[in-house]
């Protein structure tokens, strides 16, 4: 089998994308095996009902935290238009005793409260020291010096309403996350280098702005689901109803999870950091509204953070229309509701009508009337939401890093446990490096020695 293509990469979320553009501007000919319809992964935006839905992953900091995503978002030319990649104002609040308490993730909040009381204020700042001060990298968790402590454990020693109020809200709304499981290194590292969340952005015409830019210049293949990965005697052999493919090398740009389905024969090595990460599920549902409505009190805002300890269903209710005003046609709303990490497992293979009823009623309290003013109700469900990023998994890491190269590759935000689309970004340039590294001595074009420009 001399194999079809240079290299096959399944999935065309962020990861798979970013690392078929590596390697194709490398010289190698490649194409992405995608299984839906259309390209995203967490990252899509459904066009319906004159909206703009992002379906996952809904705004991105500035460069400084996500330096992989900036740098191809300025490689494709997606910053020329000063107004494509916008700030998001008011980007984040807490629920507490019935009201809205905007400035959450920002000095501005230090002063104003957010949620907070005097003395847990203190205890952020004494927090924020002490992880500023312990140098994390988000891109190498196990080397963190929190070790394998969990979220709980670093945080028992600071003010309970951090945990309740602030840093467990934060975890499970937007990662899913039980404080009591998740490893505190990735997610301090994730928090140490995201910065305030007032220089949050989104992308103006939906998130999947960025995987639609690459896929436009890469060879994508969707309804193309991959069913089975086998290495052969010359190469990979990639099995699919849609039809066998087979190339000198593949990437593996799926949730971890499905990776290790794909590949039940994985060396030793793999197979343990296959199976140690985990994915917690998400559960979204988008509301669209015949009017526009906000939380009295939020003021244009767009995230407000719903603690367990006022409500252990809802989670996090977004103001998409306040994101940015072209998510909707002029004079509708659209806002989304993210179920706790409980309700997200109770719900999830629940029928539509039965999640709608359920967080509705739990938004109410917020935003009065709700639901009277739905058009449109559109349930967003992923098994594999986010990598559960538990302390077995920072363990298998090391060696799993070290790994030799191989035929076969992987990209994805498990691969630094990083729960964003950076960290799928940012997996693809060590997936092409070392997928170049294999193919080298057989590539008919000189492979550059680094991907940086
Ligand atoms: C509810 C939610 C909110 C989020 N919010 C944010 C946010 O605000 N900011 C942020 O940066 N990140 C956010 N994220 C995380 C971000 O979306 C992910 O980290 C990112 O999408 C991961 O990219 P990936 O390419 O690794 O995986 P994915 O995006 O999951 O892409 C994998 C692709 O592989 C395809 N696939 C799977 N199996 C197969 C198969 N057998 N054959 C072929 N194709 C297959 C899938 O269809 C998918 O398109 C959020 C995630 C969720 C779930």
């Amino acid at each position: 089998m001399s194999g079809d293509l240079d290299v096959a990469v399944v999935g065309a979320g962020p990861a798979g994308l970013a690392t078929a553009h590596a390697l194709t501007r490398a010289g190698c000919s490649v194409r992405v095996l995608e299984a839906a319809d259309a390209v995203g992964g967490r990252m899509r935006t459904l066009r319906e009902h004159g909206c703009l839905i992002d379906t996952g992953a809904e705004m991105l900091p500035p460069a400084a935290a996500y330096p992989a995503t900036w740098k191809l978002i300025r490689d494709l030319g997606l910053d020329d238009d000063p107004g494509a990649v916008p700030r998001v104002r008011g980007a984040l609040a807490a629920w507490r005793g019935g009201r809205v308490r905007p400035h959450v993730g920002r000095p501005l909040g230090l002063l104003t409260g957010a949620g907070l009381s005097p003395r847990a204020r203190v205890d952020l700042l004494r927090l924020q020291t002490e992880l500023a001060r312990a140098g994390l990298d988000p891109e190498r968790p196990e080397r963190s010096p929190l070790g394998a402590r969990t979220l709980a454990e670093l945080l028992s020693s600071y003010h309970p309403e951090l945990r309740d109020r602030l840093l467990g809200p934060l975890a499970s709304g937007f990662f899913g996350w039980d404080p009591e499981r998740t490893a505190a290194a990735p997610f301090a590292a994730h928090l140490a280098s995201a910065g305030s969340t007032a220089h949050w952005r989104t992308y103006r015409d939906g998130m999947d702005t960025f995987a639609r830019a690459l896929a436009d210049r890469l060879d994508v293949v969707t309804g193309h689901p991959v069913t089975g990965v086998a290495v052969e005697v010359d190469g990979v052999r990639l099995d699919s109803p849609a039809g066998a493919v087979t190339a000198r090398a593949a990437v593996l740009a799926v949730p971890a999870p499905v990776a290790a389905r794909l590949r039940p024969d994985a060396p030793g090595i793999e197979r343990a950091h296959l199976q140690a990460c985990e994915y917690v599920p998400m559960l979204r549902l988008s509301l669209v509204l015949d009017r526009p409505m906000e939380p009295a009190g939020a003021r244009g805002g767009f995230a407000t953070l719903v603690p367990a300890v006022e409500d252990p269903v809802l989670n996090v209710v977004t103001v998409d229309h306040n994101k940015h005003p072209g998510r909707v046609s002029a004079g509708r709303g659209l806002v989304s509701l993210i179920a706790s990490p409980g309700a997200a497992a109770d719900l999830l293979d629940a029928p539509d009508d039965e999640v709608a009823d359920r967080l509705t009623a739990r938004a109410e309290p917020l935003l009065p009337g709700l639901s009277e003013r739905i058009e449109a109700v559109h349930v967003h469900r992923f098994h594999h939401g986010l990598p559960a990023a538990g302390p077995s998994a920072l363990r298998t890491r090391a060696a799993f890093t070290v790994r030799p190269p191989a035929a076969v590759d992987y990209a994805g935000d498990w691969i630094a446990l990083r729960p964003c689309s950076e960290g799928a970004v940012s997996s693809a340039t060590t997936a092409a490096e070392r997928i170049l590294a294999f193919l080298t001595p057989r590539t008919a074009t000189p492979v550059p020695t680094s991907l940086e420009d």
